[in-house]
């Protein structure tokens, strides 16, 4: 797992120290039932953090056992997204599992990418793909009425859980839908490619399965086939869900991924979203300046600030110098310098035509431009530079991530 840029100031060394405790017992735990004494104890400090509204002693506990303990350090994250992103809630007599899901959206277009604000229809279309293809049946859900882009997430720990105490609350309810003030949303940042999530609630009476994957075989012979693998539900959403998302997608090529618990969810679209983001390069100096795969090169190299952090390709003509495009491929979850991103990429490029491959291996730092903030690519000389699309001023500038 990555280590949080920014270190926090400590705020209350004693909490900071028994969740530390806490984590590194359950990471050194021998059993299924001395797990689940750690975990409840744990989970217990971790909401009491949570309502404070203040992420600074969680994130100085990830600081810390990110040095100390890695295995605490991966325990320590998957209990604070299980805080945030699940719960039990009781609704009169009657006693709920609640999870705030999410359904990412891989995406790019040479115009503009939506975001904010879903229409009623469009949320309507969605739910009835999502209950006939994707959720168990028998679950209440709750979809929010818009589109967020990554910068319109909520920022933090303490936020993303106050936004699923709103989706829950509202699934507990019987609701159909969130409304979600798009004057509070972020601006979005303009890219090429770029990830979308829809984000919802589901609530079913406790110990009932949640999704289509998780249901008991057919019992009957009137629904034989009430069980599917989660490749066979994959693939009818993405065929059902893309017709009740293209009215959102205009002048937009977009692939939808599997709908999951929101934190699951978040990192396989980070992931996905990488090889994406190439091919839509690749797609994209081929559609506007004709340049074909095979006449472009692709340079490879490490980027750094304390620790590996993401590789940056630049792409040039294969017997020119300038960098005519550049992509990011950032390090997701549990990836570090020992994991093999390198043939990752060497295989995407592959797929997408690009056979000739430079890779740099000298350590860069993450430089990025003054003037716009772009990230700087390498070229073939080894040097860091501004990628500079060919029709000078009058292509808007768009960098991919
Ligand atoms: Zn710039």
């Amino acid at each position: 797992m990555k280590k949080p840029r920014a270190p926090h100031r400590t705020k209350s060394p004693r909490i900071v120290q028994e969740l530390s405790r806490l984590a590194a017992g359950l990471a050194a735990s021998g059993s299924r039932i001395e797990d689940a004494f750690w975990e409840s104890r744990l989970a217990a400090k971790i909401h009491a953090q949570l309502r404070t509204g203040d992420d600074q002693n969680l994130e100085a506990v990830l600081d810390q056992l990110y040095d100390a303990d890695p295995e605490g350090y991966s325990e320590f994250i998957y209990a604070i997204e299980a805080a945030i992103e699940c719960s039990i809630l009781t609704r009169g007599d009657r006693t709920y599992d609640v999870l705030m899901f999410a359904v990412p959206v891989l995406t790019w277009s040479r115009f503009s990418i939506p975001s904010g604000p879903v229409a009623e229809t469009v949320i309507e279309n969605l739910r009835t793909q999502l209950q006939m293809h994707v959720l168990a049946a028998n679950g209440q859900f709750v979809l929010a009425d818009c589109l967020f882009s990554p910068d319109q997430l909520p920022r933090g720990y303490h936020l993303t859980h106050e936004l699923a105490n709103k989706l829950w609350t509202a699934a507990v309810a019987g609701e159909r839908d969130l409304h979600i003030n798009p004057r509070q949303l972020a601006e979005t940042g303009r890219f090429l490619s770029d990830t979308r999530y829809l984000l919802g609630a589901i609530a079913v009476p406790q110990g009932k399965p949640m999704f289509r994957w998780q249901q008991p075989e057919a019992a009957s012979a009137s629904s034989p086939a009430s069980r599917f693998s989660k490749e066979e539900i994959l693939h009818a959403w993405q065929k059902h869900g893309a017709e009740a998302l293209r009215p959102l997608f205009q002048g937009c090529a977009f692939e939808l991924l599997m709908p999951d618990g929101f934190f699951s969810a978040w990192r396989m679209a980070d992931r996905l979203a990488r090889p994406y983001s190439m091919h839509a390069t690749v797609d994209f100096l081929h559609t506007t300046l004709s340049i074909s795969p095979d006449m472009l090169r692709a340079v490879i190299a490490p980027f750094y600030d304390q620790w590996l952090e993401e590789y940056r390709i630049g792409f040039t003509l294969k017997d020119r110098d300038d960098v005519l495009y550049g992509i990011v491929w950032a390090l997701v979850g549990d990836e570090d310098e020992n994991s093999d991103i390198i043939s990752q990429i060497e295989s995407t490029l592959r797929e997408c035509g690009v056979a000739h491959t430079l890779l740099l291996q000298n350590r860069f730092l993450l430089e990025y431009c003054e003037e716009c903030g772009a990230p700087l690519f390498p070229n073939p000389g080894g040097e860091v530079v501004h990628a500079e699309f060919p029709e000078e001023g009058e292509v808007a500038p768009i960098h991919l991530h």
